[in-house]
């Protein structure tokens, strides 16, 4: 299959890119590199299955494929805020391009969305079938409204073009190549706690995130791409282990062996309190569940930090 991969050069897309490479299909990743990294596509650049094409898809373009992953946008707080407009841009316009170069090519077609269209969450754990509890114009709506604006707007194209699309809503993802520079909880601990700093607890550090390791999302996601009664479908993935931000800093300063040092700095506007996917639907539909723990999880990430990761 020749698989168009957006956003191919960011964190989680390097990932996607090398694990299609894998199964033998051609990928073009299409990135504007502006948080992704040429680096991070170094072993996918040895296929000659792959090609990497510099492009905004905020302007129209055409290519031809048989798939279609679409995770292009900013994706931490500190990049989606700086870069507001763009990030509901991309979601609408660059979601909107891809789409009909989706529907022109009869391409197959998933859209990464986010466990943020929850909002601050009214129900716990989370349900696809939740509606969210957003809050439409305050900081986080440049990504949460663009999210939910690009998951309706695929959605239409399902019931007015017939296309062949599924949604999948990724929990808080981390590994090796999460950007060391994006403010991220799991970034920050790891890098505060290899220079022997403090780890930046954001309020009381007793809300909670579900952390899912990368390779088991990228397994998750493959599955949402390609197991049948996935068309229509919006399938949330993520680890539904839950732990607060105090015991994920309190893991993260064992696994570097430097005694545990926090300072508490104020709770950002509109961050969400609780935070755990229900993946009973992709239990069900793709037999899948993440199999990484938080522990080992941390443990592969940090290797990375220390020799890939610091300083960048
Ligand atoms: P990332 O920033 O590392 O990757 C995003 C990539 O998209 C980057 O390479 C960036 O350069 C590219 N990009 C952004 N805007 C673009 C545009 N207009 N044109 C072309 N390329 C563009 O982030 P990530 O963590 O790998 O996230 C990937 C996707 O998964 C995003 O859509 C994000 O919303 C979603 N997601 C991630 C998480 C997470 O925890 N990492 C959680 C929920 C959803
Ligand atoms: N957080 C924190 N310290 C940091 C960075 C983040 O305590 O240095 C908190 C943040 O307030 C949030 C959680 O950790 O409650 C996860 O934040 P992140 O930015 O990683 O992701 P998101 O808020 O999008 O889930």
């Amino acid at each position: 299959m020749h698989i168009l991969v957006a956003g191919g050069a960011g964190f989680i897309g390097s990932h996607l890119c090398e694990r299609l490479l894998k199964m033998r299909h051609r990928v073009i990743c299409v990135d504007n590199l502006k948080t992704g990294r040429a680096a991070n596509l170094e072993t996918a650049k040895k296929s000659p299955l792959f090609r990497f094409l510099k492009h905004d898809i905020r302007r129209p373009f055409t290519l031809r494929a048989d798939y279609i992953f679409h995770l292009a946008s900013y994706a931490s707080p500190r990049h989606y805020q700086k870069w507001s407009v763009e990030t509901l841009m991309t979601n609408a316009l660059g979601s909107y391009h891809l789409l009909e170069i989706a529907r022109h090519c009869r391409a197959k077609y998933l859209f990464a969305s986010t466990s943020e269209v929850y909002g601050d969450p009214l129900h716990h754990p989370q349900k696809e079938s939740d509606w969210g509890n957003v809050n439409p114009v305050g900081g986080r709506a440049c990504y949460d409204e663009a999210k939910r604006f690009a998951e309706a707007l695929t959605m239409e194209y399902v019931r007015k073009h017939g296309l062949n699309a599924r949604i999948i809503r990724i929990f808080n993802t981390y590994g090796p190549r999460l950007q060391p520079d994006d403010g991220r909880v799991v970034s920050n601990f790891i890098n505060q706690a290899l220079r022997g700093s403090c780890l930046t607890v954001y309020g009381s550090g007793r809300q909670t995130r579900s952390f899912c390791y990368v390779d088991d999302l990228v397994e998750g996601m493959t599955r949402a791409a390609f197991y049948p009664r996935t068309c229509g479908q919006v399938i949330n993935l993520g680890n539904p282990k839950e732990f607060t931000i105090l015991q994920a800093a309190v893991l993260v300063g064992k696994l570097v062996d430097k005694p545990l040092r926090t300072k508490h700095l104020p709770l950002p506007a509109d961050d969400p309190q609780r935070r755990r996917p229900d993946i009973s639907k992709a239990r069900k539909l793709l037999g899948w569940s993440p199999e990484v723990s938080l522990r080992d999880g941390l443990r592969r990430t940090i290797a990375w930090y220390r020799v890939d990761g610091r300083g960048k």
